[in-house]
C-alpha cells in the first residue's frame, strides 16, 4: 500500500512538471495511467493543472484539459484565484483567449487582493489580456447583468479600479485602453488604500510621464485632493519625480483635453481618431518641452523613437493640399458635409478652443471655420499619389511634410506647429516572461 501511495505522489509531481514544461506526452501519460490526476492540486498554493498550464502559458496543455468535462475552467487555487487570472498576470494571450472561449468567468474575485482579471491584466501591464478581457466583457453576459461601464471601473479590496493600477505601475498602453473604454479619469480610490487617491494620483507616486500625459489628455483633474489634502503635484514631489510634477504644477500650461463629449468626436472612424490623437499628444508633448525648459528637468529619454517614425517612406505628394489656417501642416482631416480641410491640429485647436460648461460638462459644438456650417463628421483626408492612382490615407502612408527646419518649437506661444513624428504609445511595460514554477510567487504590489 505504501507503494501505491508514493507512485501515486511521483505521478502527482509529474504530471505537475510537465504541465509546466509543456510535455504533452507524458502529462497524457499520467492522465491515463490515473485520470482522477486531473483533479489534483498542488500541496500549499492548490494549483491544478489547468492554473500552472496557465501561468505558463502551455496553450496545448491547457487545451487538452479544458476538453475533458470534469475540468473547471474556474477552478480556485489558495488565493481563490482562478487559471484566467494567473493567465492574465503572466501575459499568456492565447491562455486568456482560450479560457474564455471555454467559458472562464471574467467576473471573479480572489481573496489577497479582491481583485479580478481585469485588475491584473492591467497591473502587469498586459494591454493584449486587457483588450482580451474587455472585449470579452461587452458581448458575454457581464454586459447585461452588470453592465460593461461597471465592469471596466470594478474596485478592487482597496477601491482600486484597473485604471488605478495601471496608472500606479506605469502602464500607458493599458492606461489609454482603459480610458477609451470608458474608465473614470476622476475615479476616487475611497476610504481605502491610499484614500482618496485618483489615477493622477497614483500615476505621480508612479512617476511616469506617459502616464500622466494620457490622463491628463482625459481631463484628470489637477487640482482633485486626495482624503490628506494632497493634489497629484504633492504627491510627484514627495516621491521625487520631479519632471512629473512639473507638469501636474497647477500653475503651468494646460493641456489640450481630448474633447470627448462632442458628438462628432465620439463617432469618430478609427483612422480618424488615431490621426486626432496623436496629434493631441504631439501638441501636449510640445508643452512639456515648453514647461520642462524652465524647470531645468529634460524630457525623460522615450522609450520610442521622436524623431524617425515618419521620416522614413515619404515620397510628395503634389497634391495634397497645405492647411490654410496655419500654412505649415498638410491638410488631413475633412469636415463634413461642407468638404473643407484642415490639418489635425488645427482640427483639434478647434475642438479644444472652448472650455466645458461646468455644470453641463457639455462642450459648445464648434462649427467650419471656413463656412460657419455646422461639423456633422470628421474624416481623413483621402491623398493620391502623384505616379500611381492608388489612394492611401494620411494616417498608414503619412506625408508630412517635413517642416522640422522651418519650425521654431522652443517659442511657446499657441504652438500647433509641431507634428512630424508620429510616435507610437509608448511601450516601457517590462513583460514578465520566463517560466512560473509550480508554486507560483505572486508579487504584491
Ligand atoms: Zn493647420
Ligand atoms: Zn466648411
Amino acid at each position: 500500500m505504501g507503494q501505491g501511495l508514493s507512485c501515486r505522489v511521483q505521478d502527482e509531481h509529474g504530471l505537475f512538471t510537465a504541465v509546466q514544461f509543456g510535455d504533452l506526452e507524458i502529462v497524457k501519460t499520467v492522465l491515463e495511467r490515473d485520470p482522477s490526476l486531473i483533479q489534483q492540486k498542488t500541496v500549499y498554493d492548490r494549483h491544478s493543472a489547468l492554473h500552472i498550464a496557465a501561468a505558463n502559458g502551455q496553450i496545448e496543455i491547457l487545451s487538452m484539459l479544458l476538453e475533458n468535462r470534469s475540468v473547471n475552467p474556474d477552478s480556485l487555487n489558495r488565493h481563490k484565484q482562478t487559471p484566467l487570472m494567473l493567465a492574465a498576470m503572466h501575459g499568456k494571450i492565447a491562455c486568456v483567449e482560450k479560457l474564455i472561449e471555454a467559458g472562464a468567468n471574467i467576473l471573479m474575485f480572489d481573496s489577497l487582493n479582491g481583485r479580478t482579471c481585469l485588475h491584473y491584466a492591467a497591473y502587469y501591464g498586459h494591454s493584449d489580456c486587457l483588450q482580451t478581457i474587455l472585449s470579452s466583457a461587452r458581448t458575454s453576459h457581464v454586459a447585461s447583468s452588470w453592465g460593461f461601464s461597471r465592469f471596466v471601473n470594478i474596485r478592487g479590496g482597496k477601491g482600486e479600479t484597473p485604471l488605478h493600477l495601471a496608472a500606479r505601475q506605469r502602464r500607458p498602453e493599458c492606461v489609454h485602453i482603459l480610458l477609451d473604454s470608458g474608465a473614470l479619469v476622476c475615479a476616487s480610490t475611497g476610504g481605502h488604500g491610499l484614500p482618496g487617491s485618483t489615477p493622477l494620483h497614483l500615476a505621480a507616486r508612479g512617476g511616469s510621464m506617459d502616464c500622466i500625459r494620457e490622463l491628463l489628455a482625459w481631463g484628470a483633474d489637477r487640482l482633485h485632493r486626495d482624503a490628506s489634502g494632497r493634489i497629484p503635484y504633492a504627491v510627484a514631489l514627495k516621491h521625487k519625480n520631479g519632471a512629473c510634477a512639473a507638469l501636474l504644477n497647477p500653475s503651468s500650461a494646460e493641456p489640450l483635453v481630448w474633447p470627448s463629449p462632442l458628438k462628432f468626436i465620439s463617432e469618430l472612424n478609427q483612422d480618424a481618431k488615431a490621426l486626432l490623437e496623436q496629434a493631441l499628444m504631439e501638441v501636449n508633448k510640445e508643452r512639456e518641452k515648453a514647461i520642462l525648459k524652465n524647470t531645468g528637468y529634460s524630457m525623460p529619454s522615450p522609450s520610442h523613437s521622436d524623431t524617425t517614425a515618419m521620416d522614413d517612406n515619404i515620397s510628395e505628394a503634389s497634391d495634397s493640399q497645405l492647411c490654410c489656417i496655419c500654412f505649415d501642416q498638410l491638410c488631413a482631416i475633412e469636415v463634413q458635409d461642407c468638404g473643407h480641410q484642415m490639418c489635425a491640429q488645427c482640427t483639434l485647436a478647434l475642438c479644444c478652443h472652448n472650455k466645458p460648461n461646468p455644470t453641463t460638462l457639455s462642450l459648445p459644438a464648434p462649427i467650419c471655420p471656413f463656412c460657419r456650417s455646422n461639423i456633422a463628421r470628421l474624416t481623413v483626408v483621402k491623398v493620391k499619389v502623384n505616379t500611381a492612382d492608388q489612394e492611401l490615407d494620411l494616417y498608414s502612408s503619412p506625408k508630412q511634410r517635413k517642416s522640422r527646419k522651418s519650425m521654431n518649437l522652443s517659442e511657446g506661444s499657441s504652438s500647433f506647429r509641431s507634428l512630424s513624428a508620429v510616435p507610437s504609445f509608448g511601450k516601457i511595460v517590462g513583460r514578465g516572461s520566463g517560466r512560473v514554477s509550480v508554486d507560483i510567487e505572486i508579487d504584491k504590489p
